[in-house]
């Protein structure tokens, strides 16, 4: 059996290179990639094609000037960091992308997308709790879109079987990463923040059986492992990423451990299963309008506070960072009531800024030394 290190090692390399990882995927199996624009898009229709989905969260610290020309200077700097990668070329051997257009930037990008690789747009359903039934049928129909579209770009038919067999290839992904981050959360001293990020970052770069098999492995290893010491605080994060690892690295030094997080990036894609059903488009569209507490997931009971709230006590943690990504509109908007939610009952919390472009972290430094002395 491979060590904790060593299978770290090896996630982070595929977190850190997911050219690599695509060009690895394609000398194996002879197929391409399709990328994946943030945030939520039903990937097993890519994964029945045969073809590698591919996360496009672009760069840590990267510089943007090109992309100033295309995007004003307040969309957020996740989005600027792709369009700057776009422009540069970066994604033109994909596929095809396919977006989803939650929100102003992304309507907005996916009109100025000027890459080679052809795009696919799809909607998610807005009024998802009140109207279930209607809102199944039209992401239903948005799916079978996403599926048709890929079929004519890629050349290839995506059965029914495919899909179920993905979506089972998908759920045992699921389950396997909220294993590794309830181990993680219960020995909070063995494994370093920017590990534990790359670990599940790398899901993004990956077949999700490879990433099954490894982190199966890697999960085995932790549960043998002794408790490490650990002193420091337990904490709940929410956010779209919690990148830089800077930011994560500012985390670890003031003591802070991850037991729960309800990031975009990470925990909200893996939280909940796709349920069976006998038609597997409908059960990627019941499992979407069924999914809670994002603020891209329109409703307007707004559950995330609570969720919140309810991961704080089953996790023992401390308190809540909320790492709001620099000019994200949607999560601006439900931040009020969070802050309404968290007083009410009584919880730490702290918000910080989170700024892909980012080089400088003194302020964020010195915020995140407070919060630890508060608390
Ligand atoms: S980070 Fe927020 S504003 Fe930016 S693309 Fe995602 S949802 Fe939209």
């Amino acid at each position: 059996m491979s060590t904790i290190f060593e299978l770290i090692s090896q996630f982070k390399a595929i977190a850190d290179d997911p050219k690599k990882a695509m060009d690895d995927f394609k000398k194996e199996t002879g197929k391409g990639a399709v990328g994946i624009m943030p945030v939520y898009c039903p990937e097993e229709i890519v994964h029945a094609a045969g073809y590698l989905p591919i996360g496009m969260w672009g760069a840590q610290g990267k510089q943007i000037s090109k992309a100033r020309t295309l995007l004003p200077p307040f969309a957020c700097s996740i989005m600027q960091s792709v369009m700057e990668l776009q422009l540069e070329g970066a994604y033109d051997e994909l596929d095809a992308v396919i977006f989803s257009v939650p929100c102003d930037t992304l309507k907005c990008m996916s009109q100025k997308w000027k890459g080679s690789a052809p795009q696919i747009v799809f909607t998610h359903p807005q009024n998802r709790k009140h109207a279930q039934t209607a809102a199944n049928v039209f992401c239903r129909a948005e799916y079978a879109h996403i599926k048709e579209e890929l079929e004519d770009i890629l050349g290839v038919k995506i059965t029914k079987k495919a899909l179920q067999n993905s979506i089972a290839i998908y759920n045992e992904n699921r389950a396997a990463c909220r294993e590794f981050s309830d181990l993680v959360a219960a020995n909070p001293g063995l494994i370093k923040l920017r590990d534990r990020h790359a670990v599940i970052k790398a899901r993004w770069f990956m077949p999700k059986e490879k990433h099954t098999a490894m982190l199966k492995e890697l999960n085995e290893a932790i549960k043998a492992a002794d408790k490490a010491p650990f002193n420091g605080k337990k904490v709940v994060v929410s956010g779209i990423t919690l990148e830089p690892y800077d930011v994560l690295d500012i985390f670890e030094e003031n003591g802070f451990a991850i037991v729960w997080d309800d990031l975009a990036q990470e925990g909200r894609n893996f939280r909940q299963d796709v349920a069976y059903d006998e038609d597997p488009l409908m059960a990627l569209a019941k499992a979407w309008n069924a999914f809670d507490g994002c603020s891209l997931a329109t409703d307007a009971d707004k559950p995330k506070g609570g969720m919140l709230i309810d991961a704080l006590k089953k996790y023992d943690a401390d308190a809540v960072i909320v790492c709001m990504m620099k000019f994200c509109d949607p999560e601006e908007f439900d931040y009020p009531i969070l802050l309404l939610q968290f007083e009410e009952a009584g919880v730490k919390h702290i918000q910080v800024e989170i700024d892909q472009e980012s080089t400088s972290f003194e302020q964020l430094r010195t915020r995140i030394q407070t919060f630890a002395e508060v608390l």
